[in-house]
């Protein structure tokens, strides 16, 4: 099933873009929960963390190397990195995404 990240993916439904590479795409959070929230998507459809696999090693490893990018420019001294799995977690959206959230003191732990 198509998510509204596949959407956004392909260009169905539009996004604020932060950046976007050949596996993976950022873009600003639509409800943003901090100064400065986005979201890095793989390009790749992995659902959530509970399906990844060994040869997604590399993709997470980027996806990671990016959100410290992103984080940097958008000029963050101190950022949260959150990837919510399952339902009872928060995950809304299952299409995986890492949240950089940053620009305000987050409290801990969460809700
Ligand atoms: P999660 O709850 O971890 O699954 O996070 C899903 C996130 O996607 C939430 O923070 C939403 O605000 C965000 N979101 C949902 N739809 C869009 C959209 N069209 N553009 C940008 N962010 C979105």
């Amino acid at each position: 099933m198509s998510t509204i990240f596949d959407k956004i993916i392909s260009g169905e439904i539009p996004c604020d873009e932060v950046f976007s590479d050949e596996k993976c795409l950022a873009f600003k959070d639509i409800s943003p929960q901090a100064p400065t929230h986005i979201l890095i998507i793989p390009r790749k459809p992995i659902k959530s963390l509970k399906e990844i696999e060994k040869e997604d090693a590399e993709l997470l490893g980027h996806l990671l190397i990016k959100g410290t990018e992103i984080a940097n420019d958008a000029g963050l001294e101190s950022w949260r990195t959150v990837i919510n799995t399952g339902v009872e977690a928060g995950q809304t959206v299952f299409h995986l995404h890492i949240h950089i959230i940053g620009g305000r003191k987050l409290s801990w732990p969460p809700g």
